[in-house]
């Protein structure tokens, strides 16, 4: 696990700037959840932590390394995606596989790490099996096995129960929170549900308009808002 530090954060596409003057220290092994309205910036954050999107300005620390111009297989992180993002050619074993390449540890370590994975996420009857031929919770388990096959320092979660229906989404939430308790890897998670975020956050950053508007523990958040915008946001009369 690692800490993960933003240092004076900006963003812009184009004359747009989309993220602005974002400082956040999460410590190592925190959960923390961004949520925000849509377009408030919560992935354009996230995949400048991955390192898919260059920030315009501002430092990205992960442990003691600045990892501002690292590639994302250098940076000790996965991350999970709304969209599964899954290899339909590949069977589930060699997308969980795939994760691994880079490492290069060899076939018997590889198929002992997916192995594992598998277990943990309880989707060992489906690893001969295409994407093709999974539910949508079933893609989101796997897509989640591949992450943790890495053993990442850092979880990075974009939204992951979105296409899920109601009854899976909690039991998946659920699933995501013992995770965090076996692995002890710092996770960074991304939400536009403000009930989700609460159930799941060491600490909730909530982002408005590319700013941070608050950053604290659900409870402190919701009992002491510190903008009328947080209070209406987490559904409070202000
Ligand atoms: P969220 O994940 O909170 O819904 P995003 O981070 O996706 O928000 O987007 C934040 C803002 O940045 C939005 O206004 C969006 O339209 C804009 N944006 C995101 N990606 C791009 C891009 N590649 N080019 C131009 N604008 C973008
Ligand atoms: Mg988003």
């Amino acid at each position: 696990m690692s800490s993960v530090r933003l240092e004076g954060i900006a963003k812009r596409f184009g004359p747009t700037e989309v993220i602005k003057q974002v400082d956040l220290a999460i410590e190592s092994g925190e959960f923390v959840v961004f949520v925000g309205a849509s377009g408030s910036g919560k992935s354009t954050l996230l995949r400048m932590i991955a390192g898919l999107e260059q920030p315009s300005e501002g430092t990205i620390r992960i442990g003691n390394r600045d990892v501002t111009d690292a590639p994302p297989s250098e940076r000790g992180v996965s991350m999970v995606f709304q969209s599964y993002a899954l290899y339909p050619h590949m069977t589930v074993r060699e997308n969980i596989a795939f994760g691994l390449k880079l490492k290069r540890i060899g076939k018997t370590a590889t198929e002992e790490a997916v192995q594992r994975a598998a277990t943990m996420l309880e989707i060992e009857a489906l690893l001969d099996r295409k994407p093709g031929q999974l539910s949508g919770g079933q893609r989101q388990r796997v897509a989640i096995a591949r992450a943790i096959v890495r053993e990442p320092d850092v979880f990075l979660f974009d939204e992951p129960l979105s296409n899920l229906d109601a009854a899976l989404r909690t039991r998946t939430r659920m699933e995501i929170r013992q995770l965090h308790k076996s692995l002890g890897a710092t996770m960074i998670y991304v939400t536009h549900d403000q009930v989700e975020a609460m159930s799941l956050a060491d600490r909730m950053v909530i982002l408005h308009d590319g700013h941070i508007e608050q950053v604290g523990p659900p409870a402190e958040l919701y009992h002491r808002p510190a903008t009328a915008y947080v209070a209406g946001f987490l559904g409070m009369p202000t």
